[in-house]
């Protein structure tokens, strides 16, 4: 492996980005792969199997897209790279993606190339062992949660900015800084610092009175950005809503969690796995502070024993409990309007167990958030389009009723708020609320106007 050419992708952009600068921190001669795409998915369904769920797909479709680019032909390509890539999307009995790659790659004439699996479980000695110990995975793993650190930033602003194009043109600026600065082996949060002062010096308009969607899933499907999800954080953002979008930092830390609870693993395995929680959890604070973001994560256990009378944590899969027990917790806090779970055509833990548990839990809560499932299958987007703007509609309605329900309440008025809130940013609301609208919650909780 070592003289050939590492290749990895479809972690998102920007995570990709930074986890190949971390990579090359390394010392590894490491190139990031193009965003998956409906083209490299089809190139792929050709050569493989029709009843492999999409991830598989989407992530070989890459390879096939940068080799098809490369000037020298498939079986030289092959000799000179290594693909490095997570072996599934969770530990799912359906996961069979190592055979489903061997055949496509055979099939393209990319027999040769060395794939190379890494277990999301790899990252759990290496935070165990403490933050003395900087070791190329603990170095990749800062990169992957400074990806989401700043994707969560813009998730944030996006719905208020009145330039959408300046503030991706800010990200992106800060995703090659960082990368820099991963690569230099440098400290990465002054880099964080500079993004956030820029972005949050673009113009906004915080009198938006914006609907709430969570959104949950599949993990592969949702952490990654482009065709495989519909682009759909950052299109909810456009439409003009406020979007949770899962992280690949709860994810793993909802697997570290769940191992940690295993009881039919070694006591020590066990412990290290619990410190692996609480190390995530750590970098995250270390780098999200930098950035300005002031939000707790969701503690695993929580949500581990809010989704436990439908979804017990025992049972693997895609995010497992990780998808129930967020959309639970925000339907407890009323932090959201509607909850969006998002998954490939066909995917067992989320399809049918997840949509299965939350369609009826969520539907008998008075005033709780609408449901909405999606699945990804390359070819859908016109429907996936009208549903979603549909289902964004009545959210938006529901969050102008609870901006006129808060004024009342307070007997102030409308305008008067709006005006408020142009003057100043709202600050990221914690803990239960009275309102999943976040201008009707500043009223409600008396800080506007
Ligand atoms: S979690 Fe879903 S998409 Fe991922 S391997 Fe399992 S069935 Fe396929």
């Amino acid at each position: 492996m070592t003289a050939r050419r590492v290749l990895l992708g479809g972690l998102g952009a920007v995570r990709d980005a930074l986890a190949v600068a971390a990579l090359r921190g390394a010392g590894l001669d490491a190139e990031r792969l193009p965003p998956p795409t409906d083209l490299g998915l089809a190139r792929a369904r050709v050569l493989g199997n029709h009843g492999q769920c999409n991830p598989a797909q989407y992530a070989v479709g890459t390879v096939l897209e940068r080799a098809r680019a490369a000037p020298e032909g498939p079986a030289a390509f092959a000799r000179r790279h290594a693909w490095l890539v997570p072996a599934s999307c969770g530990p799912c009995r359906l996961a069979a993606f190592p055979l489903e790659w061997a055949r496509v790659l055979e099939g393209a004439g990319l027999a040769e190339l060395q794939v190379e699996l890494f277990d999301q479980f790899a990252f759990v000695p290496a935070l165990a062992a403490g933050a003395a110990r900087a070791t190329p995975t603990r170095g990749l793993l800062l990169a992957l949660v400074a990806g989401d650190v700043l994707e969560t930033l813009g998730h944030r602003l996006r719905p208020f900015v009145e330039d959408a194009g300046a503030l991706a043109q800010v990200l992106s600026h800060g995703t090659a800084a960082l990368a820099s600065a991963f690569e230099e082996r440098r400290e990465p949060r002054p880099v964080l610092r500079e993004v956030a002062a820029l972005a949050r010096a673009l113009p906004t308009r915080f009198d938006r009175v914006l609907p709430r969607v969570l959104l949950v899933g599949e993990p592969w499907t949702t952490l990654t950005d482009g065709d495989p999800s519909y682009a759909i954080a950052s299109r909810l953002a456009e439409l003009g809503a406020e979007v949770d979008a899962p992280r690949l930092v709860d994810w793993l830390r909802s697997i570290a969690w769940q191992r940690s609870g295993a009881t039919l693993k070694a006591v020590e395995e066990r412990r290290a796995a619990a410190r692996a929680v609480r190390s995530l959890g750590a970098a995250w604070r270390f780098l999200a502070r930098a950035a300005g973001l002031e939000e707790p994560l969701e503690e695993p256990a929580r949500l581990g024993a809010l989704a436990a009378p439908w979804y017990p944590a025992e049972v693997r899969g895609g995010s497992s409990f990780l998808e129930v027990g967020r959309a639970l917790a925000a339907a407890q806090a009323r932090s959201t309007h509607l909850v969006l779970s998002l998954k490939p055509f066909g995917c067992l833990p989320s399809s049918a167990l997840s949509d299965g548990v939350l369609a009826p839990v969520l539907a008998r809560q008075q005033d709780g958030p609408t449901f909405l499932a999606l699945e990804t299958s390359g070819d859908s987007h016109a429907s996936v389009d009208s549903r979603l703007e549909m289902a964004l509609h009545s959210a938006a309605l529901r969050a102008m009723g609870e901006l006129r329900a808060a004024c009342d309440g307070r007997g102030v008025r409308a305008e008067a708020v709006r005006a408020a809130l142009r003057a100043k940013a709202p600050r990221h609301l914690t803990g239960p609320r009275a309102f999943a609208c976040t201008a009707a919650e500043l009223v409600a909780r008396g800080a506007c106007p």
